[in-house]
């Protein structure tokens, strides 16, 4: 057992900025934890930008603006105060990183360069061509290592948290590369474990680890999840593999076209056609491809992502991954055709409960938790585009102070020989479970059921029969055998506890989704297709009592604007 005072698990934006802000009093020691290597995290496949009111393409734009624009995006369903709470914070924090060297694209005049994106009322979004996230990752990365108080543990797998009730102790650990369970004791815990997106197995932007494990654990231990049931489809995802193209791509200047050759958001959005927010341009297509205007059949239908009028030049300049991604995984060159695109799993408005935003505190006194995890609320039902990094930063910083003075302020608990034996037991479990359930097999099943029953489009009977189909999935999860008994770098293993987190969660997006009987952002019901303020304007937060799921709601703080209807 080693002892530290903070515990970062987590080493994506999210948990790499909470570790550096933490480690700025060199009495502090600090773990980072994570399973794949840090400059793997998921951060680092963002490609458009992250938005903060710096004004610079457009002087008239302010974190007000900011702040209205993303509580018009939420559906009204964010916390108002913490959306300004961010949206104020956010140019400092854009500053912070371009001085520890973060290469961001420039004006002509050498100010930082920002672009448009969907929801937005001003070019906002800063970005670097469109590796924002690649770059930015990697630049925290850096400022981590130099910090002599943070030490890593790459490749290292969280099974489990350790508290007394009331506080926080500790986490259990699994080390990928030799199968050693260990156990950290910490005063102060952080969860930055990202989103849980790959529930939707086969579409999904995100990276394969976004298996939503410290969401899992956290739900586990007895702390509630909130607005679970709001996930993100991206509009553009490639075709064939649901691959994401940026955002960017339509704040450039991207066409979205149908069989017809229509620029069909004009039926949609007429204001900001492909800028209106990704709920609506998401429905959007779908609907186009159900009344026939899309190309291909079934799953392999399509529309158009038409980026050819932009030139050769600004595609090359501003969007060269985009263009390598649609070369390499659709084998198109938008310099030349349209690229083939279809909505696809992107994001988790949901996540562990934060109680304080400020804090980024959660139910369990010393947990906190922060990024793609965590539930503040400041995208409500649905995110606006460039609101995902800059919330990492924002509330990175700030967890990373509450975590830091939490533990000055307090004592490590004792943790017994039983905790500590704990996971080796549950491990040793796992290794001799008998069955013949294929792991392979669930999981697929599971992406089928979350895309064709708790995805773009759900009802009362999807949504039902989704809950009791995750529910038999999680029994038959028990009867899957570790079919590989190496302790080496054993990926079934960690496949097999994965899958359980995902399922967890799947089950609990079905159960909330079901509940939550009206349409918001990403969260569409075609049996109750309106907005529902009198009986839904408010959080769900749902709880994991051994296998039961209870589900009760808390107000939405509504400090500046009422709730009006969504027009763009
Ligand atoms: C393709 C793509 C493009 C995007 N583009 C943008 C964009 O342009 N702008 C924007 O604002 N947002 C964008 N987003 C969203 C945004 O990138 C993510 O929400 C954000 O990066 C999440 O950061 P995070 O630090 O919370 O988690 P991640 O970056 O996902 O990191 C999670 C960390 O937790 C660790 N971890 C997870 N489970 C365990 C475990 N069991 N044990 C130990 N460690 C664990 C992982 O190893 C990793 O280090 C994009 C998302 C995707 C998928």
């Amino acid at each position: 057992m080693r002892d530290y005072d903070v515990v970062v698990v987590g080493a994506g934006g999210a948990g790499l900025r909470t570790a550096i802000e933490s480690a700025r009093d060199p009495s502090i020691r600090v773990a980072v934890v994570s399973k794949v290597y840090p400059t793997r995290s998921h951060t680092g496949a963002a490609q458009g930008g992250l938005n903060a009111a710096l004004g610079n393409a457009d002087p008239s734009d302010s974190p007000e603006a900011h702040a209205f624009d993303t509580i018009k995006g939420s559906d009204f369903l964010a916390d108002q105060d913490a959306v300004y709470f961010m949206c104020q914070q956010a140019p400092e924090v854009v500053y912070e990183l371009d001085r520890w060297g973060v290469p961001f694209s420039r004006l002509p005049d050498g100010r930082i360069a920002q672009r448009p994106f969907g929801g937005a009322s001003f070019p906002r979004t800063v970005f670097s061509a469109d590796r924002t996230g690649h770059v930015l990752l990697h630049t925290l990365f850096e400022q981590a290592l130099a910090r002599e108080n943070i030490d890593f543990f790459n490749e290292f797998f969280l099974l489990d948290l350790l508290h007394d009730g009331q506080r926080v102790k500790g986490v259990v650990l699994y080390d990928i590369k030799n199968g050693e369970v260990i156990t950290l004791r910490a005063k102060a815990v952080v969860l930055a474990t990202g989103g849980f997106a790959r529930i939707y197995w086969q579409r999904s932007t995100n990276a394969i680890g976004n298996t939503g494990d410290g969401v899992a654990v956290a739900f586990r231990n007895g702390i509630p999840l909130k607005d679970i049931e709001f996930i993100q489809f991206h509009p553009t995802g490639l075709s064939k593999t649901g691959i994401l193209l940026s955002e960017a791509c339509r704040g450039e200047g991207g066409y979205l076209i149908n069989k017809l050759g229509e620029r069909f958001m004009q039926r949609y959005a007429p204001a900001k056609m492909e800028l209106a927010p990704r709920d609506m341009v998401s429905r959007a297509i779908e609907y186009e491809i159900r009344e026939g205007r899309g190309f291909g059949e079934g799953t392999s239908a399509y529309v158009l992502l038409d980026l050819r009028h932009l030139g050769e030049a600004k595609i090359k300049e501003r969007l060269p991954q985009v263009r390598q991604l649609a070369i390499d995984f659709e084998g198109v060159d938008p310099v030349y055709d349209p690229v083939p695109i279809r909505p696809t799993a992107h994001y988790c408005m949901g996540g562990i409960h934060i109680e304080n935003y400020k804090t980024s505190s959660t139910p369990l006194e010393g947990l906190y938790a922060v990024g793609e995890c965590a539930c503040v609320s400041v995208h409500g039902a649905n995110r606006l585009g460039g609101n995902s990094l800059i919330e990492l930063l924002v509330f990175g910083k700030f967890a990373g102070i509450s975590a830091r003075e939490y533990a000055k302020q307090v004592d490590f608990l004792p943790i017994t020989q039983g905790e500590l034996r704990k996971g080796e037991e549950y491990i040793e479990k796992l290794f001799k479970r008998e069955g013949t359930e294929k792991l392979a097999d669930i999981r697929r099943r599971m992406g089928e059921i979350t895309w064709e029953k708790v995805g773009i489009f759900r009802d009362e009977k999807s949504l039902s029969s989704a809950y009791e189909e995750l529910s038999e999935l999680l029994e038959r999860w028990e009867r899957i055998p570790v079919v590989d008994k190496s302790r080496i770098f054993n990926t079934n293993l960690i496949e097999l506890l994965e899958l359980r987190n995902m399922l967890e969660l799947a089950r609990a997006v079905a159960f909330c989704a079901l509940h939550r009987r009206e349409s918001r952002g990403g969260h569409y019901r075609e049996d109750f297709p309106e907005r529902d303020d009198d009986n839904f304007l408010k959080h769900s937060l749902v709880w994991q009592d051994g296998d039961r799921l209870r589900l009760e709601y808390k107000e939405v703080r509504i400090t500046h604007h009422q709730p009006a209807e969504r027009k763009y």
